[in-house]
C-alpha cells in the first residue's frame, strides 16, 4: 500500500494512535467520570472484550506500516492496567514505534515504577494536575487525598529530564490556582499545558459558561511573565510559549476557542478495539472483530484504511454550527 495517498478526506495523514488500555480509573474527575453517573453501578467493559497486549502489538505494528509514528497510552487511568511497561517495551521493540508517551493522573507513580516506564523505552509522561490545593481534590479529582507532588514531580524530572503537565480549567473551580501551579513547575524543565474544559462524552454536564478561554489565560500569565511564541508541530494540539529566562514552556488546548482539527493526525482505539476518528464521534470501528477473526494483516491494514480514507470528520470546527448534538462517547473509554 502506498504510504504517500494515506491520507483522509481533508489530505489529513495518519500518524498518531492513543490507545485506552483501561476504562477503569481510581479518581472521578467531575469533568470526566462523574461519580454519581461512574458509580457501583456502571457497567464497565467485560475483560474478554478489552483488547490483549499482543493484539495491542500486532495491530500497531501493522499501523506502523502506514505512517503511525506516535503511540500515547491512556485511558482511564492507565497505570491501573498490570504490567503497562511490558506493552511499552513491545511497542518500542516489536511494533518500532518511534515515541511513546503516557498520561496519568499521577496517583501510582513513584520513583521506581517511573525508573521501570522509563527503562521500558517510554518516551515522556504527562502528569494531569488540576489543583495544587487539597481543599480542591475532591471536587475536581473525586478522590480523598493528593499524591507528594513535589515528590512525583521530582521522580518524572529525575528519569524522564521534562516534566509534562496537562491542567482542565474549569470557571470557578481552579482557575485561580494557574498561577500557583505555573510558580510551582516552572522552576523545573518543565512544558504546562492548560486545556479548555471540552464537551467530551454524556455525563458531565459541560456547558460553554464553565470554560476559560485560553486568550483570558494568555492574558494573564503574560501579565505576570514574558512569553516567546514557539513554533510547534503543524499537527500539535497545543500553541506554546517560552517563559523567558527559565526552561519552562506555557501550553494551550484550545479546542473550543481555537480549534485545531485542520491538521489532526490522530486515531483512537478503545479499550475493547475500537477505532475511533475523532474523539467526539458517536461510533467506533470494530478493528478487533478483524483481529479476532484472524484475518491477514493486508485485510486488517485495508479495513482501517478504508476508515481513515473516508475520514471528514472536524467536530470542534463545528460545535456550535450542528442543529443536533449526536450521543458522544465518554473519555475514558476512548482515550484522552
Ligand atoms: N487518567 C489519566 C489522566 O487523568 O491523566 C489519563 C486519561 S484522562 C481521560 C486524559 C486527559 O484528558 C487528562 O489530562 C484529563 O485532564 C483530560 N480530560 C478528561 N476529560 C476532559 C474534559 N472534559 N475536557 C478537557 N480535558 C479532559
Ligand atoms: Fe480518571 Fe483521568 Fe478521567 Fe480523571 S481524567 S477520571 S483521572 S481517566
Ligand atoms: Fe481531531 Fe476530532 Fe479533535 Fe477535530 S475534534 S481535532 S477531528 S479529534
Amino acid at each position: 500500500m502506498n504510504k504517500k495517498i494515506f491520507t483522509d478526506m481533508l489530505s489529513r495523514r495518519f500518524e498518531y494512535l492513543r490507545i485506552s488500555v483501561t476504562d477503569r480509573c481510581n479518581y472521578r474527575c467531575s469533568y470526566c467520570m462523574p461519580s454519581d453517573v461512574f458509580n457501583k453501578d456502571y457497567s464497565y467493559i467485560a475483560q474478554n472484550k478489552i483488547l490483549s497486549y499482543e493484539e495491542i502489538i500486532h495491530l500497531c505494528s501493522i499501523l506502523k506500516r502506514v505512517g503511525l509514528k506516535k503511540v500515547r497510552l491512556t485511558g482511564g487511568e492507565p497505570l491501573l492496567r498490570k504490567n503497562i511497561d511490558k506493552l511499552v517495551h513491545k511497542l518500542k521493540t516489536e511494533s518500532a514505534i518511534d515515541n511513546i508517551s503516557m498520561t496519568t493522573n499521577g496517583s501510582l507513580l513513584t520513583d521506581s515504577k517511573l525508573e521501570q516506564l522509563k527503562s521500558s523505552g517510554l518516551d515522556s509522561i504527562t502528569l494531569s494536575l488540576d489543583t495544587l490545593d487539597s481543599g480542591n481534590i475532591t471536587k475536581l479529582n473525586g478522590t480523598k487525598k493528593h499524591f507528594d507532588i513535589d515528590a512525583v514531580l521530582t521522580a518524572i524530572e529525575k528519569h524522564f529530564t521534562v516534566v509534562k503537565t496537562n491542567t482542565v480549567v474549569i470557571k470557578g473551580i481552579n482557575d485561580n490556582e494557574v498561577l500557583d501551579i505555573i510558580k510551582k513547575i516552572s522552576p523545573l524543565k518543565s512544558e504546562i499545558r492548560f486545556i479548555e474544559y471540552m464537551d467530551v462524552g454524556e455525563s458531565n454536564n459541560w456547558n460553554f459558561s464553565k470554560i476559560i478561554p485560553s486568550q483570558e489565560l494568555y492574558n494573564l500569565i503574560s501579565s505576570k511573565y514574558e512569553l516567546l511564541a514557539i513554533e510547534t508541530d503543524k499537527s500539535s494540539t497545543s500553541k506554546k510559549w517560552l517563559m523567558k529566562n527559565t526552561d519552562a514552556s506555557i501550553g494551550f488546548i484550545s479546542s473550543i476557542t481555537e480549534p485545531f482539527c485542520i491538521d489532526c493526525n490522530r486515531a483512537r482505539l478503545s479499550v475493547d478495539g475500537k477505532i475511533f476518528t475523532c474523539l467526539f464521534a458517536t461510533e467506533g470501528h470494530d478493528i478487533k472483530k478483524i483481529i479476532r477473526a484472524n484475518r491477514t494483516d493486508e485485510d486488517i491494514l485495508n479495513y482501517f484504511y478504508k476508515l481513515w480514507s473516508n475520514r471528514s470528520d472536524r467536530y470542534s470546527e463545528i460545535r456550535f454550527l450542528q442543529k443536533k448534538d449526536l450521543p458522544k462517547v465518554e473519555m475514558s473509554y476512548i482515550g484522552g
